[in-house]
């Protein structure tokens, strides 16, 4: 068995400058991205601000904010301040604000609901279950692209914060929709195999995994247009497509259920993933865009038009599941009315990072999705009482 003290053959020998040392590690950190060499002091001991400093390369190490970039950045990932990106840090902040955990959330209504012969339409038990099979393993999928893919090509601290603080919340979702699993006590391997087993399903996954794929291939490096070009449209599929689109039907058909006094608590749990969602979006949104104006040459009149088309064809993805899990009209709802739901969400994307509307005059159908979005305005809607949501701990049931 191996102990601290052994020597492990192959193994770096410890750098006799401790500054080098240190500075490997940043560079490890920030994905194998080369360190341009520091500048050295013209004479005698190096001081900042009047205090002497270990070495000549660390007078010169600290971060410049104009130096930060939010892919191939050259500055020390380690370093979070002096911030650069101040839209990141508070979303962060807003994030942490809002922390939430599904246990918080009574589900006795629902079990009762669930397990009464008579409480709920196949209909809506198939929505139900539709529901959670898409979600179950969405969110996994995120997580993963989030610690495996994204993370490793940001430069950004601000944003690698942030990209933490969402990975969390992919798991607290995962945990939500198995929480749910578990209280009505559903088929876990049915749920957890839809992915794999339901072609709707299965349809919008195969959709994502390619972009999956080239965030997370250990081989992919950002720093040529093509590899540049692929790590934005990747960005673009997840906060436009994944989380900005291909999660409204499901979210819109729970709240829908919940607005009827069914299925209260697996609603409310609905709405506030549907909140962090919303943000894990917008911050997506800024984070492309924010990188569009640091790359202008990556925005070409050919890629604009590859995004459109990848845009239209989730838009017909989305469609789909909305008519698999919707048959027949169910709780005010049928499948031809997202077709102009989901027109308009996708003209709304396009317009948050400067494509052309895809379709004509599309309005949206479900207003009261956009309040549900803003909890504040919602608080009292399922009856839970929730004074306010704000941290971990903080609901009030009573
Ligand atoms: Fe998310």
């Amino acid at each position: 068995m191996l102990t601290f003290e052994d020597d492990v053959p192959g193994r770096p020998q410890p750098s006799i400058e401790p500054m080098l040392a240190l500075q490997s590690v940043a560079d490890a950190v920030r994905g194998g991205i080369p360190i341009r060499p520091l500048a050295q002091p013209l004479d005698g001991t190096p001081q900042i601000a009047g205090q002497p400093v270990a070495s000549p390369a660390a007078a010169a190490k600290r971060v410049n904010v104009a130096d930060k970039r939010i892919i191939n950045g050259q500055t020390d990932v380690n370093q979070l301040v002096p911030f650069k990106y101040k839209w990141a840090w508070q979303k962060y902040l807003d994030s942490c604000a809002n922390h939430w955990m599904p246990q918080e959330i009574n589900m006795n209504r629902d079990i009762a609901l669930w397990k009464d012969p008579r409480g709920l339409s196949e209909d809506e038990r198939r929505i139900i279950k539709r529901n959670l099979g898409f979600f179950v393993t969405a969110d996994s999928l995120a997580a993963n692209n989030i610690v495996l893919g994204t993370y490793r090509h940001i430069t950004a601290p601000e944003c690698r914060q942030y990209l933490l603080r969402q990975a969390f919340e992919e798991a607290i979702h995962t945990h939500a929709y198995q929480y749910i699993v578990e209280s009505l006590g559903l088929d876990e391997s049915e749920i957890f195999n839809a992915y794999n087993e339901i072609a709707s399903i299965r349809a919008k996954d195969e959709f994502l995994i390619p972009f999956i794929q080239t965030l997370t291939d250990p081989e992919f490096r950002t720093g040529t247009m093509a590899n540049d070009q692929a790590l934005l449209k990747s960005l673009i599929v997840f906060s436009c497509l994944m989380e900005g689109l291909f999660f409204y039907v499901g979210f819109t058909q729970i709240l829908a259920m919940g607005r009827q006094n069914k299925m209260t608590g697996a609603a409310e749990q609905y709405q506030y993933i549907l909140r962090d969602e919303s943000m894990h979006c917008n911050f997506g949104i800024d984070l492309v865009n924010q990188l569009k104006m640091e790359n202008p040459h990556l925005w070409t009149p050919a890629f604009r038009e590859e995004i459109r088309a990848l845009f239209k064809q989730a838009v017909d993805l989305e469609y789909r599941y909305a008519e698999d899990t919707m048959p027949r009209g169910v709780l005010g709802l049928n499948a031809p009315m997202f077709k102009g739901y989901l027109r308009f969400i996708a003209n709304r994307r396009c317009q948050q990072i400067g494509i052309d509307p895809l379709f004509a005059n599309e309005d949206n159908p479900f207003p009261w999705m956009s309040e549900m979005i803003d909890l504040k305005k919602e608080r009292n809607f399922f009856e839970t009482r929730v004074i306010e949501y704000q941290t971990g701990g903080a609901l009030n049931w009573d």
